[in-house]
């Protein structure tokens, strides 16, 4: 069965798939002739997950210059001023710059506000259904389009849809990104998973902001506020994955948290099950030219992923959608690879310093809260309670305002040396002989030799944690 072509498919309307589509409809102005574009998408019913519930200000900023910053009003969303960061339940304030905001929401209902913004663009329909396989040319190898089975209750046999450039916007789960990507081999690597539950009518240590807290022997715990009632949990939980999670977190996860929210956990606990998503790292690598699939793209999750501990996928995948939009408007002839390859490699730099930033900001960050670099992780927490610059420069960088991968370079290594200033004057807890009580005293000159070693641990922690996360965004093949 053969269905009419479009000159863009896209596969997938999730933040970025609907995002784009939108996005397309709104460049008719600087063409010949509007795009038709065809958003296919398994199941438009409200999706029921524990991803994508908070958007950075960078992220809001996106979504404002794509005209869709009306999809968080409306779905009972909640304004986000910034981080509380917890350590033995002292709580560290790092506020957004000023006059910047974030929202907070059910995942559902943001995506269900954009999937509308979608259905209503000119030139763009929406279709409900499941994509199979890409179709590929058996003589050149370029990809021609898609096949799909529609969910339509009758609907048994795969549909082909046809066009000159299909985009798989598909997510983190992506069926389709080792054919796209060819040889160039790029894999995620699991780094931890998240267990999610939503809590009811809980008070955070400071009212809507981010809270994260660290806690001993597990990942960090993250909390926000995501409607007037609801406020979502996630645990980060390192592979693999206990066989009891309940009990892990029940036992050895709660007793960290603020007290404010033992009973609600509690609750949760007893009536359900926690939700589980896996936390992988997947860096970008250049798309177009010989490297990948002719005639098809990837976006989103599907190509790129971080840790969601620093919540910045989706101002990713909006701020990689505004230089998309603006990138294929010029495109005449999008069959044209020569062109598009032209324009690929003009998205995959322009894109860096955003998305570069918050890719390994996540991981960095991750790795620093990890309780075995334990120097690191007081030294980080330290650095923020100095304030000023040391808070502000790190959350402009974490919220998607400042996109400048060499100020986070030097805000890192800034943790570092401080880290490492931190474990030579810095009074410590040493057992008073007799009674299981401590007293706080400086480190002593025969103490040097060891603290000089640890010294240089740290350091070099730092620069493997740092480097390679940094070389895996500037490599160019
Ligand atoms: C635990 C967790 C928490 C997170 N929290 C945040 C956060 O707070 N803030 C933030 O910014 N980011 C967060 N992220 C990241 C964010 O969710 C993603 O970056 C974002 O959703 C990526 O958008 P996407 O469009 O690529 O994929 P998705 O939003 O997942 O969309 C993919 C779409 O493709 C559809 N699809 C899949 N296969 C097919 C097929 N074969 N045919 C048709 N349709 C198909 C799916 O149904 C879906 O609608 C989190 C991630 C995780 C894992």
């Amino acid at each position: 069965m053969w269905s009419t072509s479009y000159d863009i498919i896209i596969v997938g309307a999730g933040v970025a798939g609907s995002a784009l589509a939108h996005a397309l409809s709104t460049v008719s102005d600087q063409r010949s002739q509007p795009l038709r574009v065809c958003l296919l998408e398994r199941s438009l019913v409200e999706p029921d997950r524990i991803v994508g519930e908070l958007l950075q200000p960078g992220g809001m900023a996106a979504l404002e210059t794509l005209g869709l910053e009306s999809c968080t009003d409306g779905i009972d969303a909640v304004p986000v001023h910034g981080y509380a960061v917890m350590l033995n339940g002292t709580p560290v304030h790092i506020p957004y710059p000023k006059g910047r905001e974030g929202r907070s929401f059910h995942h559902g209902r943001f995506i269900q506000a954009l999937r509308a913004k979608a259905k209503v663009a000119p030139g763009v329909e929406v279709i409900e259904a499941s994509v199979s396989e890409l179709i590929e040319c058996p003589v050149t190898g370029r990809i021609l389009g898609v096949r799909a089975t529609r969910k339509a209750e009758d609907a048994v046999e795969k549909e082909a849809f046809f066009a000159d450039l299909t985009v798989v916007a598909d997510g983190c789960f992506s069926n389709f990104r080792s054919t796209v990507m060819g040889t160039t081999g790029v894999k995620p690597v699991l780094r931890s998973y998240f267990a999610g539950a939503i809590l009811e009518d809980v008070e955070l240590p400071i009212k809507h902001h981010g809270t994260v807290c660290l806690v001993k022997g597990h990942g960090p715990v993250l909390m926000y506020q995501i409607s007037e009632h609801d406020t979502r949990i996630l645990l980060d939980l390192k592979p693999p994955l206990p066989a009891d999670i309940k009990d892990v977190v029940l036992n050895e996860i709660l007793p960290q948290l603020p007290s404010s929210v033992h009973l609600a956990l509690h609750k949760v606990l007893e009536k359900d099950r926690l939700r589980r998503m896996p936390n992988s790292f997947l860096p970008p690598a250049e798309q177009g030219g010989t490297h990948t699939k002719e005639g098809v793209i990837l976006l989103g999750d599907a190509w790129n992923m971080r840790h969601p501990l620093t919540g910045g996928g989706m101002t990713v995948a909006f701020h990689d959608v505004v230089l998309l939009r603006d990138l294929l408007a010029k495109v005449q002839d999008f069959s044209d690879w020569k062109t598009m390859s032209r324009v690929l490699h003009k998205w995959h730099w322009r894109r860096k310093p955003l998305a570069s930033t918050i890719n390994i900001l996540s991981i960095a960050l991750y790795d620093l809260f990890d309780e075995f670099l334990n120097i690191l992780r007081v030294g980080c927490f330290k650095y923020f309670e100095l304030g000023g610059e040391c808070v502000n420069g790190p959350v402009s960088l974490l919220s998607g305002i400042a996109e400048d991968p060499f100020l986070l370079f030097r805000h890192f290594f800034a943790v570092a040396f401080y880290s490492i200033w931190i474990l030579f004057t810095h009074p410590r807890p040493h057992p008073i002989e007799g009674s299981d009580k401590t007293v706080l005293i400086r480190p002593s000159l025969a103490e040097y030799p060891s603290m000089a070693v640890r010294s240089f641990y740290c350091f070099w922690t730092a620069c493997i944690v740092f480097l390679p996360l940094m070389w895996s965004e500037i490599r160019w093949w």
